[in-house]
């Protein structure tokens, strides 16, 4: 096992192998590092190295060629060839990455028994919140309900978590390892084994017992890609209160039991598709009426609306588009009102300038082209808005005639 993959040394001496400055930043190499090189989904540690005479900040590290290389920010001094330095990275983060690694583990072992045909793609572990992103058919909470459940039951049972070394060979005859055989190049292979639950390769830091994990929490899942990436924190507490928390108002805004709130949502989901399908339906019949005047040669079509839909209006709007036409809709909603302007080629106005005369008037936004524009103003306004676009119309044609 290599020191860096003991899950629990986070302070160490070592003597400095190789440096090279680049930019701003030493490359470091140790006789023997506690510095985890990103690998498996976990990422890299990050911490101080120093002595009397230096001090630098490890940023990154990189793992080339069998070369662990370290990316130092001086702080302060200067590091040479032969140099004994301490070496130091954060135990809380690691502590967070041994449980979040362990955690996964787990979890897919039990998704593996939960889930028939569900393959792991890749894991990206990180201190708060991790993913684990899997292919399967159909991903439900329910099922995802279940792995849950079996993973915290094993986490409970403070099973072994056993790191061993086999060589390729070996690994062959182990049934039901997860290993990416074409991956390794090593003879021999590090293989991590949650007792009599799941065994799989894998380079990271473990716990030695299930229990250190404290529990596993889903936080939620989502297609992605054609992935499932589900996202899970480990040893939570304050998660899970936030989460009940959210449970309890929600089902006191609803006067229901807790248990009854995903049933109930669900129901008010299918009422409200109705509801919407239904007012699409009136809304659709509501925009066909309209008032027609002359003014000269123009016809001057207009209405006033209540909170129709505003694509059926559009549409009905350009649809009514026809010669000599200016067309003007008004849809009334809570505190604004909608215009919709549309004006035809050949009726000598262009609809972004109407529309841009009553807005500098009664104060509102909008904007559009020269046949169709849009624009909204305060709903108190709404009344006048006919009656002085009627008024400009006629002036503008008085004027020009
Ligand atoms: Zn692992």
């Amino acid at each position: 096992m290599e020191t860096y993959q003991e899950s629990f040394l986070h302070k160490k001496d070592a003597k400095i192998t190789n440096i090279e400055e680049k930019e701003d930043f030493l490359l470091v190499e140790l006789d023997d590092t506690i510095f985890y090189p990103a690998g498996g989904g976990q990422p890299c540690d990050t911490g101080i190295i120093k002595n009397n005479y230096f001090e630098g900040k490890v940023v990154n590290i990189s793992k080339k060629d069998g070369k662990i290389v370290h990316k130092v920010k001086i702080i302060d001094g200067t590091l040479k060839i032969d140099d004994m330095v301490s070496c130091e990275h954060s135990i809380n983060r690691r502590l967070r990455l041994v449980r979040m690694h362990s955690g996964e583990h787990i979890f897919m072992g039990a998704l593996l028994k939960t889930i028939k045909d569900i393959k792991v793609n890749k894991v990206r572990l990180d201190e708060d919140e991790s993913s684990l992103f899997v292919i399967c058919k159909n991903l439900t909470w329910e099922k995802i309900f279940e792995a849950e459940k079996l993973a915290n039951k094993i986490i409970k049972e403070n099973r072994d978590i056993i790191v061993k070394e086999i060589t390729k060979e070996e690994a062959a005859k182990i049934p039901g390892l997860r290993i990416k055989l074409d991956r390794i190049k090593d003879e021999k292979i590090r293989i991590v084994e949650i007792k009599d639950h799941d065994i799989s390769a894998c380079a990271g830091t473990h716990a030695l017992k299930t229990n250190f994990i404290g529990n596993f929490l889903v936080t939620k899942f989502n297609l992605f890609k054609g992935d499932y990436e589900i996202r899970f924190k480990t040893n939570v507490s304050e998660d899970l209160f936030e989460l009940a928390r959210i449970a309890r108002l929600s089902s006191s805004i609803i006067k229901k039991d807790v248990k009854e709130v995903p049933e109930f949502i669900e129901n008010l989901m299918q009422e409200n598709e109705k509801k919407t399908a239904k007012l699409r339906e009136l809304s659709a019949s509501l925009v066909k009426e309209f008032n027609e005047e002359k003014i000269n040669d123009i016809n001057f079509v207009y209405n006033t609306f209540d909170e129709v839909e505003k694509k059926q209006l559009i549409d009905q709007a350009a649809s009514l588009k026809k010669e000599k036409t200016v067309v003007c809709f008004l849809n009334k909603l809570c505190d604004n009102a909608q215009i919709i302007i549309v004006a035809s080629e050949d009726s000598g106005f262009k609809a972004n300038e109407l529309l841009k005369n009553l807005m500098d008037k009664f104060n509102g936004k909008g904007g559009g082209r020269d046949n169709f524009a849009m624009g909204s103003i305060k709903v108190e306004f709404s009344e006048k808005i006919i009656e002085t676009l009627k008024e400009l119309v006629k002036t503008t044609i008085s004027n020009s005639s």
